[in-house]
């Protein structure tokens, strides 16, 4: 391991002034950084720890959202009684997520930046990463790619500095993307504000920026408009194994009902880009018509047009489209507390 300093941060601008310094990264869970350092892949010069910063609340706004503090733990998050009742579909994906002891340590702000599972990314050993060093090539591309991306992902071959085919692991940003969140993030130049389908991006020429949060810039919390799904929410989630294992592809449905008919939808596809994939138009197809599978199939349609998939990973197209019209039947049907399949 690489040596580096470590620096308690006890006041935001402190932590901002101490994280802007070149190679410094800030210190939440630790148990994606850590992870990372171990293996050789992330060596930050200083870890600004920023566990003591007063930013683990959650509370009601005025306008009948809630904002969420960065340092909220994910365990903390699923269980809070505002989120149980009112976003059980934010809820439902952090309990699918990892285990409950990785949940006790890992934050809000960790997990919107956790990194690709990509195991070419991962491991140093392999030389060629578009995204660890820029302008080396993909090896998922022609490699093992079960896990890799079926859409918005840039393919120009594996020799190109522009590939890359991974995706974004996270339960929480897919539920936190179909209810419109946005996440609030400080910097040397104040506070700013940013929707959530704008904070991750796609990798297309440039795979290693991941997202619109500037090098110098905290994330202080995340906020969602005030609930509309309570009543019809469910996280799918389907992977290998039933527990402690990332989304092979996952959907957050959220309906909003009238009698047996959709008046609102929000639909955020996991596991299949580089960030959570929502399209307008799928959520649109659904407003005004009957909750029933033909309607579904068509957003379902709608979310994959356009998905390529690669030798390993290819039934992830039909696995989405069933899993998009499995879970919006569900969460037709209503919503069910805790976990689920
Ligand atoms: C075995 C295992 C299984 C897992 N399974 C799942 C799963 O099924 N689903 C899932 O969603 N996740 C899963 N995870 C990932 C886990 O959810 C993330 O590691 C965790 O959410 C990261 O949060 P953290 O607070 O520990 O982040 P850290 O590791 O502390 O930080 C991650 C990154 O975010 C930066 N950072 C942290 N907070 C801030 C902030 N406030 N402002 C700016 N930058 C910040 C850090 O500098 C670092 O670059 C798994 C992890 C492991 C190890
Ligand atoms: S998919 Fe992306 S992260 Fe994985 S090897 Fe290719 S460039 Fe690297």
């Amino acid at each position: 391991m690489n040596s580096f300093s470590y620096e308690r941060a006890l006041a935001p601008d402190k932590a901002i002034r101490s994280g802007s310094a070149r190679g410094a990264k800030f210190l939440a869970g630790g148990t994606n950084l850590v992870d990372l350092m171990k293996y050789g892949v992330e060596s930050p010069t200083t870890l600004v720890d920023i566990n003591h910063l007063e930013l683990a609340q959650v509370t009601k706004s005025a306008d009948g959202g809630v904002a969420i503090g960065a340092l909220v733990r994910n365990s903390d998050l699923a269980d809070h009684t505002l989120i149980k009742s009112q976003y059980p579909l934010l809820s439902q994906a952090l309990l699918s997520g990892a285990s409950p002891q990785l949940r006790n340590m890992a934050t809000t702000g960790g997990n919107l930046l956790q990194r690709t599972r990509c195991y070419y990314f991962n491991d140093v050993n392999f030389p060629a990463c578009n995204k660890r060093v820029p302008g080396s090539g993909c090896a998922a591309i022609k490699g093992y790619n079960r896990i890799h991306a079926i859409l918005g992902q840039s393919d120009k071959g594996s020799t190109s500095g522009e590939s890359c085919i991974a995706t974004h692991p996270s339960d929480m940003c897919v539920a936190m993307a179909a209810l419109d969140a946005k996440v609030e993030v400080e910097g040397p130049k104040g506070r700013r504000i940013i929707p959530f389908a704008e904070f991750h991006k796609l990798p297309g020429t440039t795979p290693w920026v991941e997202t619109a949060l500037r090098a110098d810039e905290l994330i202080v919390g995340v906020t969602l408009p005030p609930p509309k799904f309570a009543k019809n929410a469910y996280y799918l989630k389907a992977r290998d194994r039933n527990s402690y294992a990332f989304a092979l592809i996952s959907v957050a449905a959220g309906l909003e009902m009238d009698g047996d008919h959709v008046r609102s939808a929000g639909l955020a596809l996991g596991g299949v880009a580089l960030k959570p994939w929502r399209k307008a138009e799928a959520e649109k197809v659904l407003v005004g018509k009957p909750a029933r599978a033909e309607t579904f199939s068509q957003a379902a349609d709608i979310l994959l047009q356009g998905a390529i998939g690669y030798e390993h990973n290819a039934f992830k197209i039909q696995l989405a489209k069933r899993g998009v019209v499995r879970a919006l039947i569900l969460a037709s049907q209503g919503t069910t507390e805790g976990v689920q399949a």
